[in-house]
């Protein structure tokens, strides 16, 4: 680890600024706590990728970067410290002081560390899919979906956010293909039956795609039926891969306990398996992963490591 000085010693460092991680940085600067919100990407995480919010109970309806923005400034009214776009190196949560490197140069000090890494789009991983990323390849309809004005496009996946998203495409693209490995959905009934009833979307169940093909950029892709295993290629200008997830949490493994698919393990109160390191969002285990989630375990978490504090604060 490399050397540090005093304006790098903080009580607490939440690592993520997505709302978990912004909200926790709310709460605990509010209470006066020296909070340091180190993120890898654009602050607002998972938020900045959506292009409508619409069930953030309070705001009826605001573009996500928006919500970022007015999270993020929220924090640092409250005097925390919001360091977006950098890189965590390297990390030492096990003793009492947690250090956490950024960028191979600076070491941050703490009491008390809040895990809010979040996850990431959750990949095919058929042949071709690496090759024609950004080349009609999309996980992020908000974010490419204007690209595809006037073309045919298939949607992979059968929950909220590909049905939702299927639908929003229909504003840019002529067609969109709704392609789901099995014969239902899991999604909200009102989801389903917004997509079922735009004339744009038409739907191929119980089938994958395996496999992309095209010169420069996607022409064509072959699809399976699960069930008989018949295979076909349809012509495709672009293919919006919306499966879900898979948590950020590759560099905590072997830190603190994670279940069997790498999602943190925490009790009702955000405690890890580590004491003075908390879990919130995304990345820990649980079922639902909305943005609401994710600023109520941030609440929870910053909470907890306030008492915490205390608790060590009335040991000495
Ligand atoms: C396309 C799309 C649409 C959505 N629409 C909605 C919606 O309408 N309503 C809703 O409620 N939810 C929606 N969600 C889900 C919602 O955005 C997420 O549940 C929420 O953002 C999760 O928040 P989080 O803070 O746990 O993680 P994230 O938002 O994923 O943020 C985590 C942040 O941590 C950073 N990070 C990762 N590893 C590290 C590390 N080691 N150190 C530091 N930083 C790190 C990441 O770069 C990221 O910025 C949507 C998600 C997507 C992808």
């Amino acid at each position: 680890m490399t050397s540090t000085n005093e304006e790098n010693l903080f009580d607490v460092i939440v690592l993520g600024g997505g709302p978990a991680g912004l909200t926790a940085g709310i709460y605990l600067s509010r209470a006066k706590i020296k909070t340091l919100v180190l993120n890898e990407g654009p602050a607002g995480g998972q938020m900045v990728l959506t292009h409508e919010i619409a069930n953030y109970p309070g705001v009826e309806s605001i573009n996500g970067y928006q919500l970022s923005s007015i999270m993020k400034q929220q924090a640092q009214s409250f005097g925390c410290t919001v360091k977006a776009n950098t890189k965590v190196t390297s990390m030492d949560l096990t003793g009492p002081e947690k250090l956490v490197e950024v960028r191979g140069k600076t070491t941050y000090r703490a009491k008390a560390v809040v895990l809010a890494t979040g996850g990431r789009s959750r990949t095919i991983g058929a042949p071709g899919e690496d090759k024609f990323k950004g080349m009609g390849i999309s996980y992020c309809a908000t974010c490419d979906g204007d690209f595809f004005e006037g073309k045919d496009i298939i949607v992979v996946g059968g929950g909220n956010s590909a049905l939702e998203e299927a639908v929003s495409l229909t504003k840019y693209a002529s067609s969109v293909t709704v392609v789901h490995q099995f014969d239902h959905f899991q999604a909200f009934e009102s989801a389903i039956a917004e997509a079922k009833e735009n004339p744009q979307i038409s739907f191929i169940m119980e089938s994958e795609i395996q496999e992309f093909h095209g010169e420069k950029s996607l022409e064509r892709v072959t699809i399976k039926n699960m069930g008989t295993d018949e295979m076909f290629d349809k012509n495709i200008d672009g293919v919006f891969i919306l499966i879900g997830y898979v948590p950020s949490t590759e560099r905590l493994e072997g830190i603190v306990k994670l279940n069997e698919r790498n999602e943190i393990v925490t009790d009702q109160d955000m405690r890890t398996s580590l004491d003075g390191v908390f879990a919130a969002g995304d990345s820990r285990e649980k079922r639902h992963r909305q943005v609401t989630t994710a600023v109520s375990d941030g609440t929870i978490a910053a909470l907890s490591a306030i008492e915490y504090l205390n608790g060590l604060a009335s040991d000495n």
